[in-house]
């Protein structure tokens, strides 16, 4: 009976997984296609000091629209980019891009960009990040690569090596989502992070009253502080969250509750009316 069951499960079952194959093959052949029709732009996602609130870097991330599927967002194709490689090609636009915007911005404002394991392994990542920095003529100092502990995973140190050299260069490393991954304390030691990003999921579970969430994001920032590294809170919605992580001491604050992921525009508008950009004119 079991057995029959099973059966029948498997044949309940195959049409989906059938569909799903083929929508996955769909995707990668609109993916393949993506950048030579200019389907990519860049978002923008202010990160607030969390004393001043004032805007201190903006993070890059990618949207695509694309003509066969409509707005695919970044956690559906980002995996895909990465499993086919076209991470590759799609990071180095992303580089570019974000780079040739951010000359845009006031001196004091950084770009976060994130990189992939795949792009860290490729040979030609530390040429692609010099290339970008002379063409664009911004200082390596605003440029704050954004990696996630994944990296730690294989070849660990053509990764660390790359992001070595970037350091070299002036550029800073941000470790994102912190503790979600295959987190291991170890890590910390092998590369000098300038910024932990604490994710988003301790936020929202601090903030709904996990203890544990709460004693994460204590231990993350004391680890951060005593090993010379920023904190960033993740996601962070309200201002009741806003005040938690602060209190928690948390140095920066990135979250819709201070500005959603905005077009190049509309992040070049609010430096037109605050060049201070503090976050009330933000939220206005
Ligand atoms: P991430 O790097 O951790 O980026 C933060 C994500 O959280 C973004 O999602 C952002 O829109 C979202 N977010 C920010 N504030 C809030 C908030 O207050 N509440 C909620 N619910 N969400 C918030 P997005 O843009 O969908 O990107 C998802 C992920 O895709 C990114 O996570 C990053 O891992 C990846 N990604 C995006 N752009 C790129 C890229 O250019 N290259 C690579 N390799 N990965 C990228
Ligand atoms: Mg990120
Ligand atoms: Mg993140
Ligand atoms: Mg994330």
């Amino acid at each position: 009976r079991a057995k029959d069951a099973g059966g029948g499960e498997h044949c309940r079952f195959e049409p989906m997984l059938h569909a799903s194959a083929e929508e996955r093959r769909k995707l990668e052949a609109s993916l393949r296609k993506a950048l030579g029709l200019d389907e990519f732009v860049l978002h923008y996602q202010p990160v607030v000091d969390s004393r001043t609130e004032n805007v201190v870097s903006f993070e890059a991330l990618v949207r695509w629209n694309s003509s066969d599927h409509g707005f695919v967002s970044p956690g559906k194709f980002i995996p895909l980019a990465e499993d086919t490689r076209l991470i590759v090609p799609i990071g180095k636009w992303v580089l570019r891009e974000a780079c040739m915007e951010a000359r845009n911005w006031p001196e004091n404002i950084k770009v976060n960009v994130n990189v992939s394991p795949e792009q860290l392994l490729e040979p030609d990542f530390h040429q692609d990040v010099v290339d970008c920095l002379a063409m664009s003529g911004l200082r390596p100092e605003r440029l704050e690569i954004e990696v996630t502990e994944s990296i730690f995973l294989r070849d660990a140190s053509i990764a660390r090596n790359a992001l070595e050299q970037a350091m070299a260069l002036g550029c800073s490393i941000a470790l994102d989502d912190f503790g979600t991954g295959y987190s291991s304390l170890g890590y910390l030691r092998k590369l000098s992070f300038s910024t932990i990003k604490v994710d988003r999921t301790f936020v929202q579970g601090a903030a709904q009253g996990s203890n544990e969430s709460l004693a994460i994001i204590n231990a993350v920032v004391a680890m951060a502080k005593s090993m010379n590294m920023s904190t960033t809170a993740e996601g962070v919605e309200d201002s009741e969250e806003a005040e938690m992580v602060r209190d928690l001491g948390c140095d920066k604050i990135q979250g819709y509750y201070f500005g959603r992921p905005m077009s190049r525009e509309d992040a070049l508008d609010l430096f037109k009316n605050d060049p201070s950009l503090a976050h009330k004119r933000l939220r206005a």
